[in-house]
């Protein structure tokens, strides 16, 4: 059995959920290359990713994430403060990663973090609707999303939740209580320091 030491919280182990693309694993990198190499261009700063000058892009796209997963997972890389970081956060509590891609995946997905991540953690296939809940209903010390909306979806049923700053989730309405942050090494800042969990006297 591994002993592990949940130093920073006086004992008490955090549970953690991490959303995977957008904040563990860069697909969207892997998307952009994909349809660069095919002359296609993304537009990759809106909040519903499209392909510059196609209309009702949403097919291809889609098809291409189904190839990437299917046959090419290896070629998506995790973002380099989630190499760091993912351990650092287990030692602070048991880790779970829900995820919105479809379960056909789950053994490359499997396969994938246990290259990248030498650690124990949980995985639990939930829709982008019923992730917030899902989320709350297991008491989360904290959420770490890239979705804009699934992160005030979950602010609202009032779980704690890190919002990770990328191009897609800018200049849009971000509820109140939904706290941005730059990466995994600011969520395990603000966890390592007592932000979340415990009695929560907040953020
Ligand atoms: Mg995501």
């Amino acid at each position: 059995m591994v002993e592990t030491f949940y130093s920073f919280q006086g004992g008490k182990a955090l549970k953690i959920a991490l959303d995977l693309d957008g904040v563990v694993a860069n697909l969207h990198d892997r998307l952009v290359t994909f349809f660069n190499e095919k002359g296609m261009h993304l537009n990759d700063d809106r909040y519903d990713l499209s392909i510059r000058g196609v209309k009702e892009s949403g097919d291809l796209i889609q098809a291409a994430i189904h190839h990437i997963f299917d046959q090419d997972m290896s070629s998506v890389q995790p973002y380099e403060d989630a190499l760091f970081f993912i351990k650092e956060l287990d030692r602070l509590g048991p880790i779970t990663f829900p995820t919105a891609r479809n379960p056909a995946y789950n053994y490359n997905t499997i396969d994938w973090l246990n290259k990248y991540f030498d650690i124990s953690f949980s995985f639990t296939n939930k829709s982008s609707v019923d992730k917030p809940k899902f989320i709350k209903d297991e008491g989360f010390d904290v959420f770490v999303e890239d979705r804009l909306r699934t992160a005030n979806h979950a602010a609202a049923l009032g779980v704690p939740v890190c919002l990770v700053t990328r191009p897609w989730n800018l200049y849009r309405p971000t509820h109140p209580a939904v706290r941005r942050v730059e990466g995994l090494g600011t969520v395990f800042s603000l966890l390592a320091a007592g932000k979340f969990g415990g009695d929560g006297d907040g953020i």
